[in-house]
């Protein structure tokens, strides 16, 4: 049980990674508060199959992108929780398309999400991480922030953005006990890649070193890792969970 005890919040659960991250910090013995956008249907399995484990849990649903819903969870939160001690910001969209058909609309609803959602849901919390002993922002950057990707000038940007956040809040917060990483996921099976088309999902196993597709339960499993002590002296850091495709340049 590496996180006894502990109370987490995780945004975007209800499927895919986040998901599975808040029923591997559950099964290590951590209350779970996660966000959701709409799927209540989706929200309430997750919450059974924690609650199955013995553990707490808060589902709320939640925009990230807007900072008034964020706010007001809050006010739910501290009615169950007095701190809060980490902080699992996953939400995120794709919105692909060239950069010449772009249009503002894609551009706005992936940035609002994928980032202006992290600086909702820390600004918020910063607070209740605080009151922790020990606390832990996991940020959900991607490969795509890293190398860039065609297609996704919009998620890149935002990713990247998550990226220079990630560094920054790091050595702001230290002083505070609370450590703040990323986690770059490569290409991971879950419902995002319903909307890639089946050429570029063939063309990204190509890339991949390890010539398979990744499991929500990598990113899992290296969210439990810095989310606990295990990892007591990383913060600031990106860690790429991708099959090697960061290393198949040549
Ligand atoms: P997914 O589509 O399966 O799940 C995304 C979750 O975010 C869903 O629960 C969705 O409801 C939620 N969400 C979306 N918009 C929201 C909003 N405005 N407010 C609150 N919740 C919202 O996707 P996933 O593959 O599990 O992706 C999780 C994270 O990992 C994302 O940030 C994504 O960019 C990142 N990522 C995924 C991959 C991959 O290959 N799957 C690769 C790199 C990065």
């Amino acid at each position: 049980m590496r996180l006894k005890e502990k109370i987490a919040l995780i945004t975007g659960a209800s499927k895919g990674i986040g998901r599975e991250i808040a029923i591997k910090f559950a099964h290590n013995g951590c209350d779970i508060i996660f966000f959701y956008k709409n799927n209540r249907l989706l929200a309430e399995e997750v919450s059974e199959e924690i609650e199955a484990l013995g553990r707490k849990v808060i589902p709320i649903k939640v925009d990230v992108s807007n900072y008034e819903e964020v706010e007001n969870a809050k006010e739910e939160v501290k009615k169950h929780f007095d701190h809060i001690d980490i902080l699992v910001n996953n939400a995120g969209i794709l919105r692909d398309n060239l950069f010449t058909k772009m249009e503002q609309g894609q551009w706005d609803e992936v940035i609002d999400v994928n980032l202006t959602g992290v600086f909702n849901c820390t600004s918020v919390f910063i607070e209740e991480l605080m009151k922790s002993k020990e606390a832990n922002i996991i940020n959900m950057t991607s490969i795509a922030g890293i190398h860039g990707n065609v297609g996704q000038t919009n998620y890149s940007a935002a990713k990247s953005g998550i990226i220079g956040f990630t560094k920054a809040l790091a050595k702001e917060v230290a002083g505070n006990n609370i450590r703040v990483n990323a986690i770059a996921p490569g290409f991971i099976e879950t419902g995002i890649w319903e909307s890639l088309p089946p050429k570029i999902y063939k063309r990204a196993l190509n890339r991949i070193a390890l010539k398979r597709i990744g499991n929500p339960i990598h990113v899992a499993n290296t969210a439990l890792f810095l989310a606990s002590s295990l990892s007591s002296y990383i913060t600031g850091q990106v860690i790429e969970v991708d099959g090697g495709i960061g290393i198949s340049v040549i």
